[in-house]
């Protein structure tokens, strides 16, 4: 049987740029990523907004500001260096009523001590020199905002990869981790053998890892695309000001690297961790996050919030009420293309949504237990963190 250095699962974004790093100040080391699709980036990197943070949303000090804030200019040098189209058009996040402009406020504090100077907070008159059809009471206009494509970010770092002599296995599905000096991974295909596993599984992390602490529980994101004329109406991307008490940033438009501006993501409650159509849903998948006493502690405590995210999947109108508020030339007949992906939202016993990554360690495996927004941006400084510690 073959022993590996290093073995990686999980061909997302996280994993791959996890095993980019290794090969780097590892050389030499035998790496192995594994992942049961038969492509990497096919969940939440490839179904995602694209969009690149700059780390304004993140309590300074926390592991989600360090990464995003540091993973920004990873993430642009590793595009450049790739030719991978991106683009930095700047984002406004717009107050429509007398409680935003306060935490508007604060968002703003919240950039400056995260050292993002170049921040600027905008009268109602002034939004329109940025975005010419939005209209609010105030608004933040972060100009280190951009866009680009994380599925061929994600490409891009597996064809480093095998060039750099690291194996890549698609198709195999790892079942079980047998943590130990040198764990062991079962798979669909055999045991592997490994001196260091790193677990990047997304949306099924908490099975791999499996401890009671905490369960994933899946939060469909969807978009629809504003077709023409509206879609002109934006130019690069606008913002709600985001409720605190919700790691989700609220229902955004947004240009994308190819053009095109879509509206979403919303955040409602998946009965399925891979259940991407509208109607899709998964009996395990429900069972394991009913079964959760969490789950419903979180249902009980967010039950407003809930009932708004359930309007939302039902009906285009109550989809397009919070873009409408800054856009309010949108009508859903503007929408076309349904388009969703899943968070990995992982939640505690006691029923909270835990806000920042988490990482767990158990003897030689490595657990990313908790890596939604912005580990896309972050991916590579998130990489380089767990490079460091194993
Ligand atoms: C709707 C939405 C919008 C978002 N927008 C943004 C954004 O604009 N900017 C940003 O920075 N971030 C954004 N994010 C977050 C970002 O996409 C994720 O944080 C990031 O992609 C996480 O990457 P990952 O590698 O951890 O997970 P994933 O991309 O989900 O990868 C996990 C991989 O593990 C594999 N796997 C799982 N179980 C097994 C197993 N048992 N055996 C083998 N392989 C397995 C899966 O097949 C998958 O390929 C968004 C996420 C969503 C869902």
């Amino acid at each position: 049987m073959k022993q590996y250095d290093i073995a990686v699962v999980g061909a997302g974004i996280v994993g791959l740029a996890t095993a980019f790093r290794l090969m780097q100040s590892r050389p030499g080391a035998r790496i192995l990523v594994l992942d049961k699709e038969n492509r990497p980036g096919r969940h939440q990197t490839g179904r995602n907004s694209g969009v690149i943070h700059s780390g304004i949303y993140y309590r300074p000090g926390s592991a989600k500001a360090r990464n995003c804030i540091g993973g920004y200019r990873l993430m642009l040098d590793f595009l450049e260096k790739s030719g991978i189209p991106y683009r930095i058009s700047g984002k406004l996040i717009v107050a429509t009523g007398e409680p935003e402009e306060n935490r508007l406020q604060e968002l703003y504090r919240n950039g400056q001590e995260n050292g993002l100077e170049r921040i600027r907070l905008l009268t109602a008159r002034q939004i329109r020199d940025y975005e010419s059809h939005i209209t609010g009471k105030a608004a933040l206009w972060v100009p280190y905002t951009g866009i680009t494509d994380y599925g061929r970010v994600a490409t891009a770092l597996a064809a480093k990869l095998r060039a750099g002599g690291v194996e890549i296995r698609l198709g195999q599905r790892v079942k079980r981790i047998v943590p130990g000096p040198v764990p062991e991974l079962h798979t669909s295909h055999g045991i592997i053998k490994a001196n260091r596993v790193v677990v990047a599984a997304g949306l099924q992390s908490d099975r791999l890892w499996g401890g009671n602490e905490f369960r994933i529980v899946p939060f469909r994101g969807e978009y629809y695309f504003i077709r023409p004329p509206k879609d002109r109406l934006i130019r690069s991307m606008v913002y709600p000001v985001p409720d605190p008490r919700y790691p989700f940033l609220g229902i955004h438009l947004t240009r994308h690297i190819d053009g095109r501006v879509s509206a979403g993501p919303s955040a409602v409650l998946a009965p399925g961790r891979e259940a991407y159509g509208k109607f899709d849903w998964n009996a395990r998948d429900l069972v394991d996050t009913l079964r959760f006493p969490g789950f419903w502690r979180m249902a009980l405590q967010n039950r407003r919030a809930g009932w708004v995210e359930i309007r939302r999947w039902l009906s285009k109108r109550a989809f397009l009420q919070a873009a409408r508020k800054f856009l309010p030339q949108l009508q859903p007949d503007d929408l076309t293309g349904y388009h969703s992906g899943i968070r990995a939202q992982l939640v505690d016993r006691q029923g909270r949504l835990v806000d920042d990554f988490v990482f767990r360690r158990a003897e030689n495996v490595l657990y990313v237990l908790n890596a939604p927004s912005p580990a896309a941006t972050a991916s590579l400084s998130i990489g380089r963190h767990i490079a460091e510690i194993i």
